[in-house]
């Protein structure tokens, strides 16, 4: 019937298949994904970040205790205090002394400076007088004036090479607990560098140092893109929120890429601690999953797409034909001729153009069942109808009516010339050597012809066809014979 409409059904069906498939493969695929983030995002956020500040802050806690406990020690020695109260007189004492201690305690530097003389003493011997007016000796001043025992000072201009140190500072009181001056200890920074770009390669994550104005102070291996937080893009826009409120987990996006990102105070060192992971790191196995998931479901889709197509096309040639067409013939079958008769019928009456039924009976045809045998039979009636078929032209309609009879339907044409075609086939079959397993098989044909009279039906088109087909056999078979017009034989 309309093969178009059962095409797009088809396609229609697919495409709801199609669609749902790919629904519900999105909803699984990327609802995994998405709690898969969401529980790395929080595990970094609540518990990887904030252990590794922790981690990193009592790290340096624990290697500012030692420096502070020899401070401290230096500042109540009573050699120091002694020799300062005795007019600092044999430098080479307190030369001695300093070295002793810095090579003691695998210190960078030790250090005395004495109040009275202003006289800045290491192990090398004096290095210089402080001045408050020296930038450099500012701290001096500082510790003098400062009521807590000590400092710890982080000195980033240091006339050493670039080592960046951190000093404590501790003041020297005399018996009376008047102030003599301040001695201590330097170290370097290395061992927390390390430590810094320790974490950098093992967890991917960055851990920094800021200061209290924004600048990055200490780093590992990998500097940030600038050396003041407010230059980050991305960072900057909550530099000042993160300076002002510091305790707390931030997030900010740099090259399209979010940082997670956990800060602490640290009083000791009045820097912040910085610590942060990049997030798509972190996802980019889940996020490598997900493409495999996905890229599963795409080509599990198309294979189910392809074979339900497949499957359906198949099925669905396979009932039109069943539906129309005669399985021995190849011909149209009888109920589709039937539908095609009324077709015809209908466009004769409408067009008022002649239209000639042809009723075709193989003669003898039990005989040839009989002598040769079933099989040999079918093989004659295929051919006779493919005989028939290709000497027919293309407006004219042919069905397999009955066992060996078949109903032909030229339009636009009248009985006396529908009468000549069925002679003319008639005349094609009766000269043709049917070939049956190697035996030359022959066959006649008789013919009734029968033209259409308004108003007549279907029924009595095909009957009148087939009294003239009666005739034909009557008459001596392999012939064509015309019925006479209905009016005239008296229907
Ligand atoms: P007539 O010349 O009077 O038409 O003689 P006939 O033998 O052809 O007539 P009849 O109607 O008596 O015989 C038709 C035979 O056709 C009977 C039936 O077994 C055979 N037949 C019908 N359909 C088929 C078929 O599909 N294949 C084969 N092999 N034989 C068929
Ligand atoms: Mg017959
Ligand atoms: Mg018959």
């Amino acid at each position: 019937m309309n093969t178009h409409h059962r095409i797009t059904g088809r396609h229609r069906l697919m495409l709801l298949l199609g669609t749902l498939l790919t629904l519900g493969f999105l909803t699984t695929s990327l609802g995994s994904y998405f709690v898969s983030k969401r529980e790395i995002h929080d595990a970094i956020v609540d518990r990887e970040l904030p252990l590794t500040s922790d981690t990193v802050y009592s790290e340096i806690q624990k290697d500012l205790v030692r420096p502070v406990f020899i401070s401290s020690m230096m500042a109540s020695d009573t050699f120091l205090r002694d020799w300062v109260l005795h007019g600092e007189k044999d430098v080479t004492l307190i030369t001695k002394y300093l070295k002793e201690v810095k090579s003691r305690y695998g210190a960078f530097s030790s250090f005395f400076v004495a109040d009275g003389s202003s006289t800045y003493y290491h192990a090398g011997g004096v290095l210089k007088k402080v001045r408050p007016d020296e930038y450099r000796d500012i701290w001096y001043y500082r510790v003098r004036a400062m009521s807590e025992p000590y400092e710890i000072n982080v000195d980033l201009d240091m006339a050493n090479r670039d080592t960046m140190t951190i000093f404590v500072n501790y003041r020297v009181l005399d018996y009376q607990g008047r102030y003599l001056g301040a001695t201590g200890v330097g170290l370097t920074v290395d061992a927390v560098r390390h430590l810094l770009s320790d974490y950098q390669k093992r967890y991917q994550r960055s851990v920094y140092f800021v200061t209290q104005t924004g600048k990055v102070v200490l780093f590992g291996s990998q500097p940030l893109p600038a050396d003041d937080i407010h230059a980050v893009s991305g960072l900057g826009a909550i530099a000042d929120r993160i300076l002002a409120n510091p305790a707390g987990s931030y997030q900010y996006r740099l090259d399209g890429r979010d940082h997670l990102l956990n800060v602490r105070y640290v009083p000791e060192l009045k820097w912040y601690l910085f610590v942060e992971k990049v997030e798509d790191d972190a996802l980019s196995s889940i996020r490598r999953a997900l493409y495999l998931n996905l890229a599963v479901c795409v080509g599990v889709t198309l294979l189910i797409l392809a074979l339900t197509g497949v499957t359906l096309r198949r099925y669905q040639q396979r009932l039109e034909q069943m539906a129309t067409t005669d399985k021995l013939t190849g011909l149209a079958n009888r109920q589709t001729g039937e539908l095609l008769l009324e077709h015809a019928l209908a466009d004769a009456r409408r067009s008022q153009a002649p239209l000639a039924a042809v009723l075709i009976d193989i003669d003898n045809f039990k005989d040839i069942n009989d002598s040769h045998g079933h099989l040999a039979g079918d093989r004659v009636l295929t051919r006779t109808a493919e005989l028939v078929a290709a000497n027919l032209r293309a407006s004219d309609l042919a069905c397999r009516w009955g066992g060996e009879e078949f109903l032909l339907l030229f339009r636009n044409c009248a009985g006396e010339q529908a009468l000549l075609l069925a002679d003319k086939l008639r005349s094609i079959v009766a000269v043709a050597t049917i070939d049956v397993d190697g035996t030359a098989v022959h066959v006649t044909l008789s013919a009734g012809v029968a033209q259409y009279a308004s108003p007549q039906t279907a029924e009595q088109l095909v009957g009148r066809a087939d009294q003239a087909l009666y005739a034909a056999k009557r008459g001596g078979r392999n012939r064509a014979i015309l019925q006479a017009s209905a009016t005239e034989s008296g229907d």
